[in-house]
């Protein structure tokens, strides 16, 4: 238990390491496309004025949520599959258990993506409706772009895509998905934050683009109530909540939280706050 805080620096290192290269090249590819093909006449991300929020939350958020879900399969594991032992527990998750993990590892993949958009989407409406002062960190922001899309408040990645993870790891999904899911979901997410009128034409309903995911950070009135899914529209168009006017493009993000402190502090103390 001792080396508990020396773990984690280690992971936090680790992580980071990871981060700073993708970080990269994400920012070359969107300033570049960005430039070409802007949704909104807006400065460059790199001119943001909460960049360094958005940079910290970028950073954090990805050794937070590791953390967090190691801890949370630790115990899930302990409190339904009564299983204690390290190697056990390590043996238990390796490869994934049950019959999930006898599927090939391209189609666990595909169940993990498509089950926890699912779950991602009726979450996102959770949010909305009820948990509002902790997504509204992640609609604070006004100049939006790809960096923004790591801007969560914690209790909003726990019960949000940390939670989601958990239960489909749990259910027997090998985490080996996550070699093409986790590089998959940091593009996309950054994807349809960026500043891109792209719509993918006839795919709008297929895959969450630009345009689709910014009208979700527009106003209530401009229509932000819409748009819940994260990578397929089709949740939205099922349920009733799609929406993407033709010849039209977002503009005005972020003014649902006049209140909102511009620095992370103060983000994270937002919700406790009220
Ligand atoms: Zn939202
Ligand atoms: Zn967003």
């Amino acid at each position: 238990m001792s080396n508990l805080p020396m773990e984690v620096l280690l992971m936090l290192g680790q992580t980071i390491e990871k981060v700073v290269p993708v970080t990269i090249v994400l920012a070359l590819v969107f300033s570049v496309l960005s430039h070409f093909w802007a949704c909104n006449d807006a400065v460059p991300w790199w001119r943001k004025r909460e960049l360094i929020t958005d940079i910290v939350y970028w950073f954090f958020v990805p050794v937070f949520a590791r953390v967090v879900r190691i801890g949370l399969l630790v115990v899930g594991a302990s409190l339904v599959f009564h299983i204690k032992d390290p190697d056990e527990l390590i043996a238990f998750y390796e490869n994934g258990h049950g019959p999930l993990a006898q599927l090939p590892l391209w189609a666990q993949a595909i169940l993990f993506v498509v089950l926890a958009d699912f779950m991602l989407y009726w979450l996102h409406r959770l949010f909305h409706d009820q948990l509002w002062k902790y997504h509204a960190v992640h609609h604070s922001s006004e100049e939006l772009d790809w960096i923004s899309a790591a801007r969560f408040h914690p209790i909003n990645l726990i019960i949000g895509t940390i939670s989601v993870d958990v239960i489909l790891l749990m259910a027997g999904i090998s985490p080996n998905v996550m070699l093409w899911v986790g590089p998959f979901n940091t593009f996309h997410s950054a994807f349809v934050h960026a500043n891109l009128k792209w719509t993918l034409g006839p795919f709008r309903y297929v895959l969450a683009t630009p345009v689709f995911h910014r009208w979700h950070h527009t106003a209530l009135e401009a229509g932000g109530d819409t748009n819940f899914a994260g990578t397929f529209p089709i949740w939205d168009i099922l349920f009733g909540t799609f929406r993407m006017p033709a010849n039209e493009l977002p503009e005005n993000y972020g003014k649902d939280e006049a209140a909102m402190p511009a620095e992370i502090v103060g983000q994270l103390a937002f919700p406790f706050r009220r």
